[in-house]
């Protein structure tokens, strides 16, 4: 059994938007966990690495200080901690490494229906209700604005109706909640999704090698995304046509198809969605026995 030390916590919000889809995309990378949601940990069965289940705000602290190594959370929380810390005068002891391509929204100003919104100079003089304080503050101060933001930890959008505040500044995707409210969106702060934080604290060569190999994993799990496998038959002077029909592909396959001269099989892998507009284009270049097959898993 390894020592404590040399297993991995990565940090993934407890219970929230974030929460399953964090825990599907390590999964995918391979580690298989106990996925009781009322734990506070959830141990790797085939891998050592552990899941700390804790709210999305205190990922960062935890990454920074160095209780976790790697933290899954969004980049409204990250830059709203690293801002908050910077105007403190410390540092933030995290990094970015990648985007994960889920829990898209933006960091938004938001005006009362029938309220005139001239750009930021209509905030002055305004009262802004926000759980983002530092966001807030700094894209006021970046725009030479005046104006006092107020702190709601929750259900922001109802702090005009109860007279604490002219403006909103929350996080909107749809854009339905604001709608419900009376509220429309006049500003975007901050456009974010889910990112992967890492401490950075030196972890030891056994530990960061193997931080590098889900980092890794989950690089491959991302560049599948919307990946295909293309297979077609083609004739050879049809074979530049279709190498530039291919949406991005790299080198594709190309192997002689037996008892014939002239036409050979293609395969490639694109890194895109394949529509049915290319196969009809490639068709019409001359390839034939199209097949288009999802990608499950890639190392480059
Ligand atoms: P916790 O209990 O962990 O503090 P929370 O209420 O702060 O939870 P959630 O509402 O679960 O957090 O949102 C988590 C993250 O999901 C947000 O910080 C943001 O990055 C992302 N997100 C995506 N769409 C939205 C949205 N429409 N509203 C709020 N957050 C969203
Ligand atoms: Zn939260």
């Amino acid at each position: 059994m390894e020592a404590s030390t040399q297993r991995i916590k990565i940090a993934v919000q407890k219970s929230g938007r974030l929460t399953d889809h964090s825990i599907d995309l390590l999964e995918r990378c391979g580690l298989k966990v106990t996925k009781s949601k009322d734990q506070l940990i959830c141990y790797g069965e085939n891998m050592p690495i552990d899941l700390l289940l804790v709210r999305d705000d205190d990922i960062p602290g935890l990454v920074g200080d160095d209780v976790c190594d790697l933290g899954i959370v969004g980049l409204n929380v990250v830059e709203e901690k690293r801002l908050k810390l910077e105007q403190e005068g410390s540092k933030g002891q995290f990094k970015q490494i990648f985007e994960l391509e889920f829990g898209h929204c933006r960091l938004a100003i938001a005006a009362p229906q029938g309220v005139q919104y001239e750009g930021p100079k209509t905030l002055n003089n305004s009262k802004i209700a926000t759980s983002y304080i530092s966001l807030l503050t700094d894209y006021l101060t970046k725009n030479n604005v005046q104006a006092e933001a107020v702190y709601f930890s929750g259900a922001v959008e109802i702090a005009p109706k109860l007279g604490r505040a002219d403006f909103i500044c929350d996080l909107v995707s749809s854009g339905s909640t604001l709608a419900a409210n009376g509220l429309r969106e006049v500003a975007v702060i901050l456009e974010s999704e889910a990112v992967v934080i890492q401490t950075l604290a030196p972890l030891g060569d056994a530990k960061q090698a193997l931080v590098d190999k889900i980092l890794q994993r989950l690089d491959g799990v991302l560049k599948v995304h919307d990946s295909k496998y293309i297979m077609l038959h083609a004739p050879r002077s049809a074979l530049a046509e279709i190498r530039a029909l291919l949406p991005g592909s790299e080198a594709p396959t190309v192997m002689p198809l037996e008892g014939s001269d002239d036409r050979v099989a293609v395969h490639a892998v694109c890194r895109e969605n394949v529509f049915w507009e290319t196969l009809e284009n490639l068709k019409a270049a001359g390839a034939s026995s199209l097949l288009v097959l999802p990608v499950e898993k890639m190392l480059a």
